[in-house]
């Protein structure tokens, strides 16, 4: 019978095909048991995964006709994937020796970053990562600077690390200092839990994603591969909160990034075989709704109307009817108010009201978001907002204003390339194969910013779980392979075969 332990010692082997013939369902039942990737279909079991650097496939029939079709499809699709991915070369091998030799130097340097609070808003703990990482960067033979923002944005402001060369792609690298943790918020100092998580603040967005970037630049560095590259790395300080208005805080970042050729950016990784190639972009609204006011025992008659509330309830209700089913399009109303009196703050987004039961309300105030994965669709979908706020019940007058936030990361076929450049990678890595992750999955970042001028790829930083939440993790298992594939990507980047 076929066990998980044959399963354990086939890899082992690296036996790239192991084709095992049974003659029961039983049998076939245990081995499904045993792997879990499979097909079953006519009673047969296919299992196809990487194992290191080895395609492993298994297949397993009690139809012997049926497992010699698949075969043939299967050799088929083996050799195309041969001929389209490119093996390691041995520089490129001794880029991930030295990288694992080099694994607990990055674990102490991630350790070092997050165990100094960095708070959007804690300019001096910002300032403070940005110097652990400027003598990092040094070592790599990057010259840094530190971006200072007016002292109205009241940010710490953003580290820029530059190599000037003529070689390959210019690359521009983005990352963030900050976190969402604020000094009052409760300390949790970098902390493993197991010999495959670690927790802290920040721990994989995104100091973990910035020291996949500089344990990677080290490595190419120390090889000697980074001569007459030319990389602009560039931290922003303010990334989970950024200084307002954006057109200051990110005038320097977009400016640099015009004269690169593609933008990678390391916040946290899906796993070892997605990143994302598109990224939705953020927007505000604001509904403001007047009515007349009256005795409440006159409502829905033509002399009264229907009142504040319920033309606001109308027009909600008709967005959510018209729009929610459209992909990668979402807009939530954040907060509502209104009564026969109220207040509200838009700087602190706090609101006061009175209302009395027996009384129509004469305002209402909405204010929401809207993300969306394309200019086009946020346009499209504005237009139908205001059409729908247009038709106003009795007795009411609404109207909505929109505010741009950040921009979308369109997919595009640029930003398609440099994934197929990931996935030919991933693949000699032995980790398979890479695709695009689901645009909806991601809020907004700083590549969103730039990507309408360079080729973009996200998500290539550390993987974990939590993010924005005390006891966020980093995954230390793919910490060193994620690594791996960053210095990988820019040696190739940087030099074209
Ligand atoms: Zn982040």
């Amino acid at each position: 019978m076929f066990t998980k332990k044959m399963l354990i010692s086939l890899r082992r082997k690296h036996l790239p095909f192991t084709i095992v013939k049974i003659s029961s369902r039983r049998e076939l039942i245990a081995l499904r048991g045993a792997c879990n990737t499979i097909l079953l279909k006519n009673d047969t079991i296919f299992s196809l995964r990487y194992c290191r650097k080895h395609l492993l496939l298994i297949l397993a029939s009690t139809n012997i006709c049926f497992m010699k079709k698949i075969l043939i499809v299967v050799a088929t699709l083996l050799v195309i994937n041969n001929i389209f991915s490119q093996p390691l070369s041995d520089t490129e091998k001794k880029i991930i020796s030295y990288i694992n030799q080099h694994i607990p130097d990055s674990e102490k340097l991630l350790a070092d970053a997050v165990n100094i609070n960095s708070g959007s808003l804690n300019k001096a703990g910002v300032k403070q990562v940005g110097d652990v990482f400027a003598r990092e960067f040094a070592l790599a033979g990057f010259s840094t600077e530190w971006v200072n923002l007016p002292d109205s944005l009241n940010r710490a402001g953003h580290l820029v690390a530059i190599r000037k060369g003529k070689k390959g792609k210019k690359v521009f690298i983005i990352g963030h200092l900050d976190t969402v943790f604020e000094p009052d918020m409760p300390f949790s100092p970098y902390t493993r839990l197991n010999d495959s998580t670690a927790t802290g603040q920040g721990a994989s967005d995104m100091k973990g994603g910035d020291v996949v970037v500089i344990a990677a630049l080290q490595a190419l560095q120390s090889l000697g591969l980074l001569n007459d590259a030319s990389i602009t790395v560039y931290f922003t300080g303010d990334e989970e909160k950024a200084g307002i208005p954006t057109s200051v805080s990110r005038k320097d970042f977009i400016e640099r990034a015009k004269t690169c050729d593609v933008a990678l950016a390391f916040e946290g990784a899906n796993g070892l075989n997605s990143v994302a190639t598109a990224r939705r972009g953020s927007s505000g609204w604001k509904l403001h709704v007047t009515a007349k006011t009256g005795h409440s025992s006159g409502v829905f008659t033509k002399g009264s109307g229907y009142g504040a509330i319920y033309e606001s309830a109308r027009i909600l209700n008709r967005f959510r009817e018209e729009l929610s089913t459209e992909k990668y399009l979402t807009f939530n109303p954040g907060l509502i108010i209104g009564g026969s009196d109220m207040q509200y703050d838009e700087k602190k987004s706090k609101g006061e009201a009175i209302g009395k039961t027996n009384i129509i309300s004469p305002e209402v105030v909405v204010t929401g978001d809207l993300r969306f994965l394309t200019e086009a669709q946020k346009e499209s979908a504005r237009n139908k907002m205001r059409a729908i706020v247009a038709q106003n019940l009795n007795g009411s007058k609404a109207t909505i204003s929109f505010q741009d936030g950040i921009p979308a990361m369109e997919p595009t076929e640029g930003n398609n390339r440099i994934l197929k450049i990931i996935d030919q990678t991933t693949k000699a890595m032995g980790l398979g194969a890479t695709q695009a992750g689901d645009p909806g999955s991601r809020g907004a970042g700083d590549i969103s910013y730039i990507a309408k001028y360079v080729d973009c790829v996200d998500g290539l930083g550390a993987s974990g779980r939590g993010a924005h939440a005390p006891g966020e993790t980093i995954n230390l298992k793919e910490f060193p392979l994620l690594i791996q594939r960053a210095a990988i990507l820019i040696y190739r980047l940087t030099n074209p075969q």
